[in-house]
């Protein structure tokens, strides 16, 4: 019999505890700080009857076969396929920016001309960073990358990040991409959905086991680690370290919700405001399990810098430096506890979709089944 502890019981931790489950000699406590299970992927259904994701829109998307049979266990999924606009010049525009966008923003023989020039230097079908059009010598294909440029991104990255354009690393950069295609979707993925009665019902099922326990209001420093044989740690490392070495740093977001006399708000899901207001998006909850209500309740999405105790941490902010800092936490984390793991985009310090989390922890518990 082996006893494992699983610090956080977000979709890391409820994984990794489900899979260790599946032996039925083993015990597994999974504890988290919070009143709540599910970490980050928290939702819970309001007054009005709409889910909310507490912390902001989670979409689920995978092509990773082995994740999606392994969640279908606990949930089904709805077919639910996110689409994304922005406000551009007061239009509704589909992002990212792909040919039906180029129909819609420019006049029709510009937006055939770009097309068809397009269609010369790239494959239909491919999603090309804006920074490559920017080297290209064709003037039509210069100014399409400019109007992305200045139009969705640079204000949206300066509101996002807290940061001009060239301070951030070139991986965030790159993750503007047109999209030579008429699929407006936001992800192709071969899977996509939401979970029918929400992620935390999901991650319910998932830690509901005979063998697993679950305590809550629970900091890992409270416990009392003789009898454990592992440890599961899906928590920030650099505070496990004491911050010894400094501190990691993330972006928040703070959302800010409010609840209408109507059936609809906007569009659709998320509409984003490059260039006007503070905020860098509006999410409409009930659209995600089309939630029937006569109201509707919206979030304004505000990013800030991560200060401990004021807000929660977001995302990493991707740079070599930071990862360095966060390999040196790695070494001196597993020199002081020989038997523990970290997972999850905490403990890996590491902006993971849910698949990425449920793979990266399917693949970590491997050496224990
Ligand atoms: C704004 C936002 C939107 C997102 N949207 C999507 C999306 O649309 N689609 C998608 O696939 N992914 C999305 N994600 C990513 C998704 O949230 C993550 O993949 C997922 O939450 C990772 O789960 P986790 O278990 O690793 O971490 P978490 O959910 O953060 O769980 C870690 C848990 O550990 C607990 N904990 C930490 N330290 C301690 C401690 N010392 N003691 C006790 N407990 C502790 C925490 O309270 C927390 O509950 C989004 C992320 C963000 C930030």
């Amino acid at each position: 019999m082996s006893k494992f502890l699983v610090v956080g019981a977000g979709i890391s931790g409820a994984t990794v505890a489900n899979i260790l489950s599946n032996d039925d000699k083993n015990e597994i406590t999974v504890i988290d700080r919070l009143d709540h299970i599910a970490g980050n992927c928290f939702d819970y259904r309001d007054d009005n009857n709409i889910m909310i994701h507490k912390y902001g829109s989670h979409i689920f998307h995978t092509s990773d076969k082995e994740v999606w049979t392994f969640l279908r266990q606990f949930t089904g999924f709805n077919t639910y396929m996110h689409r994304v606009v922005a406000v551009i010049e007061g239009n509704e525009l589909p992002l990212p920016f792909n040919f039906n966008t180029i129909r819609m923003a420019f006049p029709q023989i510009l937006a055939e001309r770009i097309e068809r020039k397009l269609l010369e230097k790239f494959q239909y079908g491919t999603k090309i960073p804006i920074r490559d059009f920017m080297e290209q010598d064709d003037e039509d294909l210069r100014f399409l990358a400019q109007y992305i440029y200045e139009n969705v991104f640079l204000h949206y990255t300066e509101k996002q990040w807290g940061k001009s354009p060239d301070q951030i690393d070139g991986a965030v950069t790159a993750r503007v991409p047109v999209y030579l295609s008429r699929d407006d979707r936001y992800f192709q993925n071969t899977y996509q959905g939401i979970p029918l009665e929400g992620y935390t019902s999901m991650i319910q099922r998932m830690l509901n086991c005979p063998n697993i326990k679950v305590q809550l209001n629970k900091e890992f420093k409270e416990v009392d680690l003789k009898g454990y044989d592992f440890i599961f740690y899906t928590g920030p490392i650099d505070e496990l370290m004491d911050y010894r070495l400094g501190q990691l740093p993330y972006r928040s977001v703070h959302f800010e919700l409010e609840t209408y006399d109507r059936e609809h708000y906007q569009s659709g899901a998320a509409v984003n405001y490059p260039n006007n207001y503070e905020f860098t998006r509006i999410h409409e909850y009930k659209y995600y399990l089309n939630d029937k209500s006569d109201k509707t309740v919206i979030a304004k999405e505000y990013s800030e810098d991560f200060v401990p105790g004021k807000n929660d941490r977001y995302y990493p902010v991707p740079g070599e430096e930071n990862t360095e800092l966060y390999n040196r936490y790695l070494a001196l984390a597993q020199e002081k506890y020989p038997n523990m793991r970290f997972l999850g985009r905490l403990g890996d310090y590491r902006y993971y979709d849910m698949d990425k989390a449920v793979r990266r922890a399917l693949d970590v518990v491997k050496e224990f089944c």
